[in-house]
């Protein structure tokens, strides 16, 4: 059997440490856009297939047996191009999606919204002095904060500049409580935005908001499509790895 895993995540490392470290032969797959990523064990390849028909054609070409979309939870092409090839290739699916925060205590009072360009109007009704936590690719989409007084941070420096007016951090972490608290003292943040990204990797920044009395908004997770099986830490995916290769056994 081979597992192709679509990664570019911490817990799309954690599965392939896991199913290395079990035997099970895989690949992941990286988006190739990342300079100087965090890597898996395990082979490697990087770069987009060419669309849903391009990873049809690449299962079917290195007999993938099954396919792990480890993707980040905003990844929502390249999770419906999985969907689609591997429903045409006939390749058993499962999505490994970290848990939202939804279940965060403070969720009830954060403002979650459907999309940036609603993030970007209710950030900017609810105070000045925001801070931006979107990730790069999203930046634009806060065109309409363009004279306001903006903290970003991104892991890596977007392709363009941003506004004269913005602030702009380049740090990918880990992120502490009292370090996220320093930060927004320091800037005098009143509203964060963010995407629900989910995890641990980057909530302190929540906790520090609630400390700090700052107003939270929160981007709603891309719905995923229909009847994919899910799980959400890495054990899990194992243990659906393991199912199928009992199956595939004769007897
Ligand atoms: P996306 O918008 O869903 O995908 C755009 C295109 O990038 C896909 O159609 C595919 O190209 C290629 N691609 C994406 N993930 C790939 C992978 N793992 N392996 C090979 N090709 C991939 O994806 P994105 O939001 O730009 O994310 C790109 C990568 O960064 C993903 O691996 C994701 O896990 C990681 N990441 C994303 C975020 C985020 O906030 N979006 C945050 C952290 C990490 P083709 O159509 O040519 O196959």
């Amino acid at each position: 059997m081979t597992v192709l895993i679509l990664g570019g995540t911490a817990e799309g490392r954690a599965l392939a440490s896991a199913l290395v470290g079990v035997g099970t032969p895989i690949v992941t797959s990286v988006a190739g856009r990342t300079r100087d990523p965090a890597l898996p064990p395990g082979p490697v390849r990087s770069g987009g297939f060419g669309g849903a028909a391009g990873l049809t054609s690449w299962l079917r070409d290195h007999a993938v047996t099954a396919v792990i979309d480890a993707t980040h939870p905003f990844a929502a092409t390249m999770t419906a191009h999985a969907a689609e090839a591997c429903t045409a290739a006939g390749v058993p699916l499962l999505r490994l999606e970290r848990p939202s925060w939804r279940a965060h205590p403070d969720a009830p009072s954060w403002t979650w919204v459907a999309d940036h360009e609603a993030a970007a109007a209710t950030a900017s009704e609810l105070g000045d002095r925001i801070w931006l936590t979107v990730g790069r690719q999203s930046l634009a989409r806060y065109a309409r904060l363009a004279r306001r007084p903006v903290l970003v941070r991104v892991a890596e420096a977007p392709a363009s500049a941003v506004p004269p007016a913005w602030t702009l951090l380049v740090d990918r972490g880990p992120f502490e409580l009292l370090t996220e608290r320093a930060l927004m003292d320091r800037h005098g943040v009143r509203v964060l935005v963010t995407k629900d990204a989910g995890g641990v990797h980057t909530a302190a920044k929540l906790d520090a908001a609630r400390e700090a009395g700052v107003a939270v908004v929160v981007v709603e997770r891309p719905a995923l499509p229909p009847g994919i099986n899910t799980v959400d830490a890495a054990p899990a995916a194992v243990t659906w790895v393991r199912g199928l290769s009992t199956r595939s056994t004769p007897v």
